[in-house]
């Protein structure tokens, strides 16, 4: 039976795994219920339809990723500032781009800009290993802690500039790009294995179009999906 969760919408994947939850009661956690609410409105109702990708965006606790002064407001649907002039991303174009890259748990997956380690933790879910790159030293450490903090394991996060990719780690069944580029670096084409699938904002900081490349015989498909805004990838030295 369900018990003590009175504003948990009627999801039928959220349920299932609230029944799951019900049996650890000792560390209640004060945002299931806008969790659950997210995955149900923002995602589900606009036709994410991964199972795997939805019980990942259920699982991860977002608020984990933000600093306290915004983890109010974790849950909505819109980026935050997570410092150094970056954001966490929206929710829904993280599962967008999760379930384009048609994840298997065996998968290996580089993640160019951590970020907040939100998307990390998601691809830690979905995939057996994960390689992340960011820039910013402050944020690699941020990420790092929470990452460890709630036992995301199987990620390796270094700084660098992650136009060069991971190659000490390629190929990758997967490649998620979290900052606009207006070319595809490519560095990232050639860590990318046969059959493997990219997913990148590209273009300029006005107008930029998600991409999913696959790579296949050697060459590369390109496919055109939704419009989206990300902050810039910066190619080149990392702060010190
Ligand atoms: N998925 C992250 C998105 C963070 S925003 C999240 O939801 O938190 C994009 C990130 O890319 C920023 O942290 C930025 O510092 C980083 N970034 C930009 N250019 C980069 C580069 N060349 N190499 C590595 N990280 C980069």
């Amino acid at each position: 039976m369900l018990v003590g969760f009175p504003h948990v919408p009627p999801c039928s994947l959220c349920l299932r795994f609230l029944t799951a939850t019900v049996a650890a009661p000792l560390h209640p956690d004060a945002f299931l219920a806008q969790r659950a609410t997210m995955v149900r409105t923002q995602l589900e109702e606009r036709g994410i339809r991964d199972q795997r990708v939805l019980g990942a965006m259920f699982a991860v606790p977002r608020h984990e990723f933000v600093s306290e002064e915004f983890q109010a407001e974790a849950y909505e649907d819109h980026p935050l500032p997570i410092g150094s002039d970056q954001t966490i991303s929206q929710p829904y174009i993280v599962a967008v781009m999760l379930q384009h890259l048609a994840l298997q748990p065996t998968d290996r997956a580089l993640e160019v800009g951590t970020g907040s380690g939100y998307a990390t933790a998601l691809l830690s879910r979905l995939c057996a290993e994960v390689y992340s790159v960011e820039r910013h030293p402050e944020l690699a450490d941020f990420a790092k802690s929470a990452l460890d903090r709630l036992g995301y394991s199987n990620v390796t996060i270094k700084v660098a500039d992650g136009s060069q990719g991971f190659p000490e780690s390629a190929p990758f069944d997967a490649i998620l790009v979290s900052a606009a580029t207006p070319a595809m670096p490519p560095a990232l084409l050639v860590q990318l294995r046969e059959g493997g699938r990219l997913v990148a904002p590209v273009g300029f900081s006005a107008s930029q179009q998600l991409q999913l490349i696959r790579r296949v015989g050697g060459g590369v498909e390109v496919r055109e999906l939704e419009g989206c805004r990300f902050v810039p990838l910066i190619e080149g030295a990392v702060p010190l």
